[in-house]
């Protein structure tokens, strides 16, 4: 009778824990197309992002391509604001190819080459502050145009020992932000906080469909993955957005940490070569899939404004 009675309150406990894991809110945030190094020459070689981010002391994930790097002039000064990053003690270092390829265009050969050029200057410093390059994000989350081109790159990248990185949430951070540089070069303060506002509440409506989903498939919250770029809209707007979150009980993960939540074992039904979010390509109903992104919030209202920037200004 005892010992029932312990197994009882063993198993009593067992749920409890488990109640309280998947109740806690977690995410992993991820920062694409590292360094941007001409942003920092405009700041007066300031990392203005990364020292926000240490400041809030979370844990981050960057992709890192070495063609930005090679873009600056001066070596020397880029070798030291990457290296800035990569010695960042709660930084994980990930690689998004040299030339930000796109495997759906080029193919496996050329890609495959632009992976590992991408990796020969960073895994150097990497080896120097004792963290190795395990993880990789597709350029524009592009995956391949079928299921054919994605199994065969996933052998490549398997070869190489790295790991696709997936996402679960993005809000069009690049959108966004190329309305804010324009407003903030054009000195329209006042439209360029707007657009900040806008991004702030479009990323917080994306957590919250984003949850929703989690809880309507999963019947839990899964530890999300969030996807962003290191721009000025993150400088100025993503401390907004992290404590935000924090104040809805979101925990912040390593990459490493959310990765280990099961979903992420989960097969990958969607063979085409858009960048969606992997909530959906772990759908294998087309129809359901479909149906769930058309109601997803998107922030696509200000596309028509991003558009005609980019005919005007070249941005
Ligand atoms: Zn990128």
């Amino acid at each position: 009778m005892v010992s029932r009675r312990l197994s009882l309150m063993v198993v009593f406990l067992c749920n409890a824990v488990f109640a309280n894991i998947s109740a806690q809110k977690m995410v992993a945030i991820s920062i694409d197309d590292v360094p941007n190094i001409s942003l920092y020459a405009q700041d007066g070689y300031k990392t203005l992002l990364l020292d926000s981010l240490e400041e809030l002391a979370i844990p981050v994930a960057i992709f890192i391509n070495e063609g930005l790097f090679f873009d600056f002039d001066d070596k020397k000064v880029s070798e030291q604001l990457l290296e800035r990053w990569i010695e960042s003690e709660l930084l994980t270092v990930g690689t998004h190819t040299f030339a930000h390829t796109d495997y759906s265009k080029v193919g496996l050969e050329v890609f495959r080459d632009d992976v590992i050029k991408g990796m020969l200057h960073s895994q150097r410093l990497c080896a120097d502050a004792g963290k190795t390059i395990k993880y990789f994000r597709f350029p524009y989350n592009s995956l391949g145009n079928d299921s054919i081109e994605q199994s065969a790159i996933g052998e490549v990248l398997d070869s190489l020992h790295l790991t696709t990185t997936p996402f679960t949430i993005e809000s069009s951070d690049w959108m966004f932000n190329a309305i804010y540089e324009y407003y903030i070069k054009t000195d329209s303060t006042e439209m360029a906080a707007a657009i900040g506002d806008a991004y702030v509440n479009a990323t917080i409506k994306n957590f919250m469909w984003m949850d929703s989903l989690s809880i309507g498939q999963y019947h839990r919250h899964i530890k999300q993955i969030y996807l962003c770029h290191d721009n000025t809209i993150n400088a100025d707007y993503l401390p907004r957005i992290i404590n935000m979150l924090r104040n809805q009980g979101y925990l912040f993960v390593s990459l490493g940490d959310a990765l280990n939540d099961s979903v992420y074992q989960q097969q990958n039904y969607y063979h085409k070569k858009w960048g969606i979010s992997w909530v959906y390509r772990w759908m294998n109903n087309e129809a359901e899939r479909k149906r769930l992104m058309k109601m997803a919030p998107d922030g696509m209202e200000y596309y028509p404004v991003y558009e005609r920037l980019n005919n005007t200004t070249g941005y």
